[in-house]
């Protein structure tokens, strides 16, 4: 019968979740600030910012204004060939300006895993232009990860998302997550004339909240200047802000040849993702007569370049960056004697407004429900978090969240996980 579905109530099938197994899911309506609103009237703090989006909080008129004026006026047109619209060129500029050490030139996706993937593609075709065809291995790092679309699953370092799919993208290597020298190795290894680039993301995220150690992410850039190596920023979950720069790659001092964002670019507000190409890594196409075959339907999708446009307004009018060091500032005090607690192995915190709350592994292996479990625990106690990649829970509120809410998030927190021992 049409609207029935065998095995659920739901026709919706959830990302990342046993279908199988009986759900009730919490269907959330509302968001204002770090707030949120479930149909049944309970309200939560959201610890996560949704899935690490939504920089300036929720319910925010101005950007859902500029939405509506875009959308009423001409919501999207193509932007192949010589097409284009105001709010894509406006926000190509600004983005050029924002990150450092520029000029960029700026190719919009609908997603972070659209900028990996276009990011890939263009590595290879960039070295294929250029005369070094055999320039094709990509290699990333274990505990990374970069999306869903086929490459980005790949060179993913999380070997649960891989089980199953057979080999995604030929000449992939994934080398040891903190270890500048296993790059050198891996460059060493293959031959540095067959390595087309390295990806990383400057703070692992979805991967458990790894923070990079002290000059890690400068020596990797050395080693890719040195070999030659496009050195590729994933910068989805710390760019626009995160660390209080607008991006990491300022922050930690780098000059990457492509930088990577999404999320926080529109706070969530609409999905647009963009890869920036620094200008030493653009000739074959702005100088050399090339046309890079690529591009997505909703690039520079106009209402959703008018939505970025506002949220980064939004997020500059507020002092949103500065916002993000305070929170750094804080999170040590509030979460780090959650170590103390018995399921809780350490706290990661480090250079940006995020944590990971590692439970326990050891814990985790004896009892793999574990870490649903004190997420649903959390939640019991009013606060919004996941489980992340190694089993640490995800702290990356939005910026907007004032001192009261950061200690209201500790303390909930604390209070579901002390309920589990
Ligand atoms: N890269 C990084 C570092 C991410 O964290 C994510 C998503 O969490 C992606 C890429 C993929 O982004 P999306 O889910 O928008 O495709």
């Amino acid at each position: 019968m049409p609207g029935t579905t065998l095995n659920g109530p739901s026709a919706h099938w959830h990302p990342f979740q046993n279908m199988s197994a009986p759900l009730d899911p919490l269907v959330l309506t509302d968001g204002e600030g770090v707030w949120m609103t479930a149909r049944d009237g309970s309200r939560y703090l959201d610890a996560t910012a949704g899935l690490w989006f939504c920089h300036a909080g929720y319910g925010r008129r101005e950007i859902a204004d500029a939405a509506h004026a875009q959308l009423l006026r001409m919501h999207a047109y193509s932007t192949f060939g010589d097409y284009s619209n105001e709010p894509a060129e406006n926000l190509a500029q600004r983005l050029s300006g924002l990150a450092p050490g520029g000029p960029w030139k700026v190719l919009f996706t609908s997603g972070g895993s659209d900028s990996v993937e276009t990011a890939v593609k263009y590595a290879r075709r960039y070295w294929n232009l250029r005369g070094y065809s055999e320039r094709t291995v990509i290699l990333s790092r274990r505990d990374s990860y970069h999306g869903m679309h086929a490459a980005a699953t790949d060179i993913s370092g999380i070997p649960a998302n891989r089980v199953g799919y057979g080999t995604l993208l030929p000449d992939h290597h994934l080398i040891a997550r903190d270890d500048a020298q296993a790059l050198e190795h891996a460059i060493k290894e293959h031959g540095a004339e067959r390595i087309a680039a390295f990806v990383c993301e400057p703070i692992i995220g979805a991967g458990g909240a790894h923070f990079p150690p002290a000059g890690y992410l400068t020596a990797v850039a050395e080693i890719c200047r040195r070999h030659d190596v496009l050195f590729i920023v994933d910068e989805v979950t710390t760019g626009l802000g995160r660390t209080g720069a607008w991006f990491a790659s300022e922050a930690f001092g780098l000059e990457p040849d492509l930088l990577l964002c999404a999320k926080g670019l529109t706070s969530g507000y609409m999905a647009l993702g963009a890869v920036l190409v620094h200008h030493r890594r653009t000739a074959p196409f702005w100088d050399g007569g090339e046309v890079f075959r690529h591009g997505y339907t909703y690039s520079g999708h106009a209402a959703a370049a008018a939505v970025a446009l506002a949220n980064l307004d939004y997020l500059t009018d507020h002092g949103l960056l500065a916002a993000a060091q305070r929170i750094e500032d804080r999170l040590p005090r509030l979460l780090g004697d959650l170590a103390s607690e018995g399921v809780v192995q350490s706290v990661r915190t480090g250079p940006a407004a995020l944590a990971g709350v590692q439970i326990n592994p050891q814990l985790v292996r004896e009892d793999p429900s574990l870490v649903p479990r004190a997420v649903l625990a959390v939640r019991e106690a009013g606060v919004l978090t996941r489980g992340l990649a190694c089993g640490a829970l995800q702290i990356s509120p939005a910026l907007c969240i004032t001192d009261e809410e950061l200690e209201a998030l500790a303390t909930g927190v604390r209070k579901g996980l002390k309920s589990l021992s």
